[in-house]
């Protein structure tokens, strides 16, 4: 049987990382999930109740009544994430969940209650999981690390086509705005900040397209699948040896 692997996609906002993350999971039968919809799905909570982030017995309570679950989409093959049940992957987009989100995801509560849960998805491996800590503190032994990078001028106008396509009186200069205050705050925050794991493989997608970034990323996958696969027999005959000595 193939063995499965852990795949970690980190960097900073709007790089493609998702679009990354889906295609391999796509490609090798893999779970994909998104972390920032965790972290967009709490803040939208938070939003809609008035919890005011500095009060930590505020905050506290309001995660007891959060539950976040994920559905796989037949339609798009992505995992859509709902918020006590309810749909909310088009809402969680909204600049207004985009403004607040990097705030409430520095807080160490909601670190705590988000990667909980995402080490518990990863159990099983064969996962693609996306964000900015997955390499380094959620799945720190992940088989594959990649950190994604791109030009700010590149992720500025990704960022704006798919806004404007929701929401035609977005500027250009507020979608720059956004993702710098994001990339600040998340590389600099006190826990878990964004950074690149000491053993991650950079990807700048500047001047790739889709299909050669996908290319590269799934023949890095291949390498440490079959790596993972050589090493899973050697361990087996080593012991099958050790057995027939004694
Ligand atoms: O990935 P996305 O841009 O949707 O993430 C939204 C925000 O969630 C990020 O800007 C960051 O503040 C936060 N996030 C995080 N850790 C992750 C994923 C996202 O802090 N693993």
């Amino acid at each position: 049987m193939q063995q499965k692997i852990i795949i970690a996609i980190d960097g900073y906002s709007s790089c493609g990382k998702s679009t990354l993350a889906k295609q391999l999971a796509n490609e090798l039968h893999y779970l994909y999930v998104d972390s920032g919809s965790m972290y967009r799905a709490i803040t939208l909570y938070f939003l809609r109740n008035s919890v005011n982030i500095i009060d930590k017995k505020q905050v506290k309570k309001a995660l007891n009544n959060i539950h976040l679950s994920f559905e796989n989409n037949g339609e798009t093959g992505k995992s859509d994430i709902y918020l006590n049940d309810e749909y909310v992957e088009l809402l969680i987009r909204e600049m207004i969940v985009s403004e607040k989100v990097s705030e409430v995801a520095a807080l160490q509560e909601v670190r705590e209650f988000a990667v909980a849960q995402q080490k518990k998805i990863g159990e099983k491996k064969g996962i693609v999981m996306d964000g900015r800590d997955i390499g380094t503190t959620v799945f720190p032994h992940a088989e594959l690390k990649i950190f994604m990078k791109a030009d700010i001028s590149v992720r500025v106008q990704r960022r704006f086509k798919e806004l404007y396509a929701i929401n035609p009186t977005i500027s250009i200069d507020e979608v720059k705005q956004n993702l710098e205050m994001r990339d600040y705050i998340d590389s600099n925050r006190a826990i878990s900040p964004l950074k690149q794991a000491d053993d991650a493989i950079v990807l700048d997608n500047t001047n790739l397209t889709m299909a050669q970034q996908l290319k590269l990323a799934l023949k890095w996958a291949e390498e440490k699948i079959l790596a993972m696969g050589i090493m899973n027999d050697r361990v087996i005959k080593q012991k099958k040896s050790n057995k027939e000595e004694v």
